[in-house]
């Protein structure tokens, strides 16, 4: 493997490893361009050679038929001098051409002049008169007939013009005496630019040459299109005809001719006459109907070169760009490759396989680390190149083909998934990661199994409470929802009861730990034995559980359920061979009456299961929105009392007690009121409860404490008269445990004689075998303060129990006071109470004492002392220094008796 090298080095290596593959397009392209220019090149010069060719031709052909033309026009010319010869020679010299003329003959305007001349050259008879016949030609030619007695005709071109600046051919004929001595000679002389007629456009085109050479390379007559030369300039210099009989070539411009075009010409000389005809076409006319042919050849192979360099350029900069993304993707795969080895995840980069619609249908291994192989039990090198498909079942493959496809198309899938034997990797559970890249993926698989054992153990623990072995509140919170939504589906109620321990507080304070969990346990069992298996016990926390019904179609139901739990509670738990009581206050709330969510139906549930606390406890209620508001107003009298402390808005109203007999007033009870800023005097049935239940009791109960001290150290200042006062205290306070500590405080504070404190505890605040209860009444009475017990009667209390704990004075409740003139039965019980009492060293104190007949009754049944609106209502401190000093509290019509009378009594 090849550590991925970094910077300029990287990239000349990878130039280097490139080169060709980047360059090949150019080259090719450039190969090209040289074959399509090579073949134009090649083919506009074949056609150059073939047009020279066909020119020469062309050319060879045209002078032929000039010449044929030429012999046709001059055998014309031929036959006229002959006959010129034969009528001359007839009439012996009495012929006459000007007569002949004006008969009509000789008048085509090309014959200039016809005559004859004698032997000597003096003409004797001529169509118009000749102007040069001084001309040397003549002369030589006149001297050539008469030396030779040929009767062929003679021909020459004249150097020189005529009047009309016209060149002249003559044609000249020996006459013949009848000797056949010479006699002179016949001269026609032509216009020589009557032979340039044969010019035709169509074949000589408009720059094309025709010309008449003489023997002595005189050019009678040329032509070049309609330019007809007739002078000494002409067109064409002529000393090109050779000796040559005929002949073809190319002649450069302007040495010959007189526009300075080169042409193709071609010569031929006439057999019968001293003449040579002669044809050219111009090479730049045939070349430039050739090079429009040419040039757009030429356009074309320009395109056709720059399209190839476009292509060229093009191809190379993709070609280098795939390159370069290869051998970055080679890097990526090399990097990968380095920094995946050595990890315990297996990595593969797939390639996906296509069909012909380009839908995905298999992926290929194109690589792996050695971890990856090792999950398929290979190694690298077996697992490279084998398809997706063949290492798995074919069901298992589809579902894997299905998600492989889905992360190509959406770049990237991760999961945890339960493998199954078909998946061919061997582990129990596996965490992948597809990341699409390229045109693959690069997959990543996490064997997770033991970190899934381990996740699994933890759920159960977390779903478990430890104690007891039920579900825990975890649970319930992932559990509810579910069975809320089924519920929902399938159109039925869900009942959830909550469960809250009375007096489970109490088992684990006073009793310890150890002691309350097992409490908790004996509760689990019983839960579970008054209910179906498949009913949901769930400990919520603490002494809190709750019982999930499920399916459930009336209220009725779960009603049962629940008293069978309240019932089951009233048998006690037996451990240790002992006997433990709670109690349990159930709240119901149901789905979807009272919730449609986990939430709020544990919250209405609680908030029942307070109402049930705050009625009295140990039964069930269903949630109702009034127990809201209740829960509500509780929460809002709580604030204001917390407030209430605060601001010192409580005062001690004081009701005092008397001798049944004497009317003397004994000691008084202090009673708290709570003097709202708004509402005005509110008495404590309305707050103790709450205070009592939200522990602000403690608090409050010190509050009094405190002003019931102050308030005898006051009247002590006063120097009144020192009567003991009795301040209630609730079960909270005692189970504090510190009662008598704050009281011996606060009698220090106020220097207040412990006598002259009284302390009532309710009848059920003192239930129970508690020693730490014991302890604390000891020590309260020790400190010398009066012990009372309030409320007798309304409570389980038995007299042995009241000796036991060492009270002082039984405050029989008012009930009892109620029936004591209602029925004998009233009276029988308070006789026996009073006389067990007395028997146990306890003064008997009757509450509410309302009328005469009461107070009556009570003094006949020996009650000690009497408390009741028939003495006084509770009043405000101030009024009580008017009591003290009155002393005597019975109304008047009682006779105020001494005390002494009352020992005989
Ligand atoms: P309790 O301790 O039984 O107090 C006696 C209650 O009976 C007082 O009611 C008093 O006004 C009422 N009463 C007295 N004579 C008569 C009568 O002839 N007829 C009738 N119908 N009622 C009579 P109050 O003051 O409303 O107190 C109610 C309860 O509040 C008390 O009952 C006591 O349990 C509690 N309480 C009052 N003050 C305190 C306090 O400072 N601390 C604690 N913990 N509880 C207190
Ligand atoms: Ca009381
Ligand atoms: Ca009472």
């Amino acid at each position: 493997m090849t550590i991925p090298l970094l910077g300029p080095v990287n990239d000349f290596v990878f130039l280097k490893n490139n080169l060709a593959f980047i360059l090949v397009w150019p080259v090719l392209c450039a190969i090209l361009a040289g074959l399509l220019w090579g073949l134009t090149l090649s083919t506009v010069s074949e056609d150059k050679r073939l047009l020279k060719d066909s020119a020469l031709k062309n050319s060879a052909s045209l002078s032929r038929a000039y010449a044929q033309y030429l012999t046709r026009t001059i055998e014309q010319i031929d036959q006229i001098s002959m006959q010129v010869k034969y009528d001359w020679e007839a009439a012996h010299g009495n012929l006459r051409l000007e007569d002949l003329r004006k008969r009509g003959l000789f008048t085509a305007a090309q014959f200039a002049v016809v005559a004859i001349l004698d032997n000597s050259g003096s003409p004797m008879t001529y169509t118009a008169l000749p102007s040069r016949w001084q001309d040397r030609i003549l002369a030589n030619q006149l001297s050539f007939h008469k030396n030779n007695n040929s009767s062929a005709l003679g021909i020459a071109i004249s150097g020189m013009e005529d009047q009309a600046g016209k060149r002249l051919v003559y044609f000249t004929r020996r006459l013949e005496k009848e000797d056949e001595s010479f006699d002179g000679i016949v001269v026609i002389s032509v216009d020589a630019s009557y032979f340039s007629s044969f010019y035709d456009e169509q074949s000589l085109g408009k720059s094309g040459l025709l010309a008449v050479v003489g023997d002595n390379n005189m050019v009678g007559t040329s032509r070049v299109g309609d330019q007809v030369y007739n002078a000494s300039k002409q067109a064409f210099t002529g000393e090109l005809v050779l000796e040559a009989d005929n002949g073809t070539i190319r002649v450069s411009g302007p040495s010959h001719f007189a526009d300075g075009q080169s042409r193709f010409v071609s010569w031929q000389s006439l057999r019968a006459y001293p003449l040579t005809a002669v044809a050219g076409l111009s090479e730049e006319e045939l070349l430039s109907n050739h090079s429009n042919d040419w040039s757009s050849t030429k356009r074309y192979t320009i395109a056709g070169s720059i399209f190839l360099l476009v292509f060229a350029l093009a191809a190379s900069i993709m070609a280098s760009r795939l390159a370069w993304r290869k051998h970055q993707a080679k890097e990526v795969r090399d990097t990968y490759r380095l920094a995946t080895e050595g990890t315990d995840d297996g990595f593969y980069m797939m390639h996906a396989l296509r069909d012909m619609q380009g839908k995905i249908i298999d992926f290929r291994f194109i690589d792996c680390n050695a971890r990856g192989a090792q999950f398929f039990g290979l190694n690298r090198e077996e697992l490279i190149g084998v398809k997706l498909s063949s290492m798995q079942g074919e069901g298992y493959f589809k579902v894997l083909l299905g998600i492989y496809s889905q992360a190509m198309e959406t770049g990237f899938h991760e999961d945890e998934y339960e493998l199954s034997e078909e998946s061919g990797l061997n582990m129990a559970w596996a965490r992948r990661r597809l990341v699409r890249s390229g045109s693959g993926l690069a997959v990543t698989i996490q064997d997770i199994s033991a970190k899934k054992e381990s996740e699994r153990e933890l759920e159960m623990l977390a779903n478990r409470d430890g104690l007891t072995g039920l579900h825990n509140r975890h649970w319930l919170l992932n559990f509810l929802p579910g069975a809320i939504a089924s519920a929902a589906t399938e159109n039925h109620q869900l009942a959830l009861l909550f469960i809250d321990l009375d007096g489970f507080k109490n088992v684990n304070d006073t009793q310890g730990h150890a002691a309350g969990d097992n409490m908790l346990k004996s509760v689990a069992s019983r839960l579970q034995s008054v209910l179906r298996p498949s009913d949901n016990v769930i400990r919520l926390g603490g002494d809190e559980f709750v019982v999930i019904l499920q399916p459930v179609e009336r209220d009725s139901k779960p009603a049962r359920v629940a008293e069978r739990i309240a019932e089951a509670f009233k048998q006690p738990f037996w451990w240790a061979g002992e006997k433990h009581q709670v109690g349990a206050s159930i709240g119901i709330s149901m789905f979807p009456r009272d919730g449609r969510d986990s939430e709020t139906l544990l919250k209405n549930a609680d908030i029942a299961m307070y109402s049930v606390k705050a009625a009295g406890k140990g039964y069930y209620d269903f949630f109702r929105p009034e127990l809201y508001a209740k829960l509500r107003a509780r929460f809002e009298m709580e604030q204001a009392l917390m407030q209430a402390l605060e601001q010192n808005q409580f005062v001690l109203y004081y009701q005092p007690r008397t001798n049944t007999l004497t009317g003397e007033m004994t000691s008084m009870e202090a009673l708290v009121r709570w003097i709202h800023p708004e509402r005005g005097l509110i008495s404590p049935a309305e707050f103790i409860p709450i205070a009592e239940s939200t522990g602000l009791i403690l608090r409050l109960g010190e509050t009094v404490m405190e002003q019931a001290c102050a308030q005898i150290a006051a009247w002590k200042q006063l120097n009144l008269p020192q009567i003991p006062v009795s301040i209630n205290v609730s079960a909270r306070q005692f189970h504090a445990g510190d009662l008598h500590q704050k009281l011996i405080d606060c009698l220090r504070k106020y220097n207040v004689r412990p006598d002259l404190l009284e302390v009532e505890i309710t009848e059920s605040s003192m239930m129970g075998e508690d020693n730490a209860i014991i302890a604390e009444l000891a020590s309260i009475r020790a400190l010398g303060i009066k012990l009372l017990v309030d409320d007798f009667g309304t409570g389980y209390s038995s007299l042995s129990q009241l000796q036991r704990l060492d009270m002082d004075i039984l405050k029989i409740d008012r009930v009892f006071t109620n029936e004591l003139d209602k029925s004998s039965e009233g009276k029988i019980f308070f006789r026996a109470i009073v006389s067990m009492a007395h028997a146990l060293d306890m003064t008997v104190v009757a509450e509410g004492v309302e009328t005469r007949e009461q107070l009556e009754l009570l003094r006949a049944l020996h009650c000690d002392e009497i408390q009741g609106y028939f003495i006084s209502r509770p009043v405000p401190a101030e009024q009580i220094p008017a009591l003290m000093k009155k002393g005597f509290l019975l109304p008047d019509e009682y006779p105020r008796l001494e005390t002494n009378l009352l020992s005989t009594v």
